[in-house]
């Protein structure tokens, strides 16, 4: 029954928010008007508002920390995604709840992942389907950027030097993380390249800097860890010697932690993938999260 009030105040909320926004696309700030720009979650927003500078308000659905693919809106989501002139999502399935929550909004949409190559999941429920964390490798990080700027400029094309101006400098400190990255795994001990991650969330930066990945489940939407899932990566972890396992910050650490007893490698600790953290923590710019991840493997695999 409370479920379905629940429904039918969202539904009513909807009806309200087609209706009104038309007319409520801009927000005054003082004593200038900026448009909104509203992604789904808070890598993406950093990114956007990288390239969007000043010009723009950018605000993220889901908030830092926030587990993002089984997200559910909530009715405030909907008065914030009214406030927006376009609404900006990875796709390849991550966000499950956008394609409902999109279909309700009178917004132009972006979804980064139509412009992008997948890494298909190879394993398990998720069989064929693309892997959505593409972000995870600086190099793809450097394609959104050409991918946001692109789509912004077609929808503001008054703003596109701005878009490409930004988004030059921002793709420069890309860059050197990007070589970073490249340069730890070229000098790391070919023994030593494998990365043991709780989520699947790895295989663009594993695929990109030449690592192996080993997850315990595909995808934290079904962060269930199976026995055989447990099992394989237990055998894995001793037979090739791997001396640490990670886990991310949006689930718990704990089926890892049994992993990481039972072979007796380290726990290398909590690398950042679907959400930022924030300004308190260690990864609250997607620049941050990068050289936070970087840091850590360098600290667990040398
Ligand atoms: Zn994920």
């Amino acid at each position: 029954m409370l479920n379905m009030k629940k429904n039918i105040l969202f539904l009513s909320l909807i009806i309200l928010l087609s209706i009104a926004s038309g007319s409520c696309k801009r927000i005054s700030n003082k004593n200038e008007t900026k448009e909104v720009i509203l992604a789904s979650f808070t890598v993406l927003a950093d990114i956007i508002s990288n390239i969007a500078k000043d010009d723009f308000i950018v605000r993220s659905i889901t908030k830092p920390g926030v587990e993002v693919h089984g997200y559910q809106p909530t009715p405030s989501d909907l008065v914030n995604a009214s406030s927006a002139f376009v609404f900006i999502d990875n796709g390849f399935g991550f966000e499950l709840w956008a394609e409902k929550f999109v279909s309700n909004l009178k917004v132009k949409r972006i979804t980064v992942a139509e412009y992008l190559d997948p890494i298909f999941i190879s394993e398990d429920f998720y069989k064929g389907k693309p892997n959505p964390h593409a972000w995870i490798s600086p190099k793809r990080g450097i394609l959104y950027v050409d991918i946001i700027v692109d789509s912004l400029s077609e929808l503001r094309p008054s703003k596109r030097t701005l878009f490409e101006e930004n988004g030059k400098i921002y793709k420069d400190k890309l860059s050197k993380i990007d070589k970073e990255f490249s340069l730890f795994i070229n000098n790391l001990n070919k023994d030593r390249r494998y990365l043991v991650s709780c989520e699947g969330a790895f295989s663009y930066l594993t695929n990109d800097y030449g690592l192996k990945e080993v997850y315990l489940w595909p995808v934290n939407a079904e962060s269930q860890i199976t026995p055989k899932s447990m099992a394989r990566t237990i055998s894995l972890v001793k037979e090739k010697n791997v001396p640490s396992v990670f886990c991310e910050s949006t689930v718990s650490n704990e089926s890892q932690m049994v992993v990481a007893n039972e072979t007796g490698a380290n726990f290398g600790g909590s690398l950042f993938v679907d959400s930022l953290s924030d300004d308190s923590g260690p990864a609250s710019s997607y620049m941050k999260m990068l050289e936070h991840n970087l840091e850590l493997i360098k600290k667990g695999l040398f």
